[in-house]
């Protein structure tokens, strides 16, 4: 399957990894928006919010369970931080296999771009 995540998943292609359990890997993200920008993905394929199913739902859990656990690692978990998940093209997704945003170490505004 031609999809960049899957290959970092599987070590085709680098990434900066920060975690890894059976269901997810978190990795820093290529070009950061914050002092803290990680991508949290599950490792089975799912290309797009739009594609979760009744069976995923444990492992979208999982996404959320995670990034929580690495913003009180990176010490921002009291003072706050944002995650966010793009879907399609009007929401800004650019690579087409889920993923979570964890962004911390610096204030946010509201509404987002
Ligand atoms: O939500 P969206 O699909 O736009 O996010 C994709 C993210 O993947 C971007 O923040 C981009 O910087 C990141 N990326 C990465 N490593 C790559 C390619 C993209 O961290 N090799």
């Amino acid at each position: 399957m031609d999809c960049l995540f899957c290959k970092i998943i599987e070590r085709e292609i680098p990434a900066d990894i920060v975690y890894e359990d059976d269901d997810v890997l978190a990795f820093n993200d290529i070009n950061p928006q914050a002092p803290t920008h990680m991508l949290i993905v599950p490792k089975q394929h799912i290309a797009t919010l739009n594609d979760i199913e009744e069976g995923d739902l444990a492992l979208v859990g999982r996404l959320q369970f995670t990034a929580a656990k690495l913003a009180e690692e990176k010490g921002f978990a009291e003072e706050g931080y944002r995650v966010v998940m793009n879907c399609n093209d009007q929401g800004g997704q650019t690579v087409f296999h889920i993923h979570m945003h964890l962004m911390g170490g610096r204030r946010f505004t509201w509404p987002a771009g």
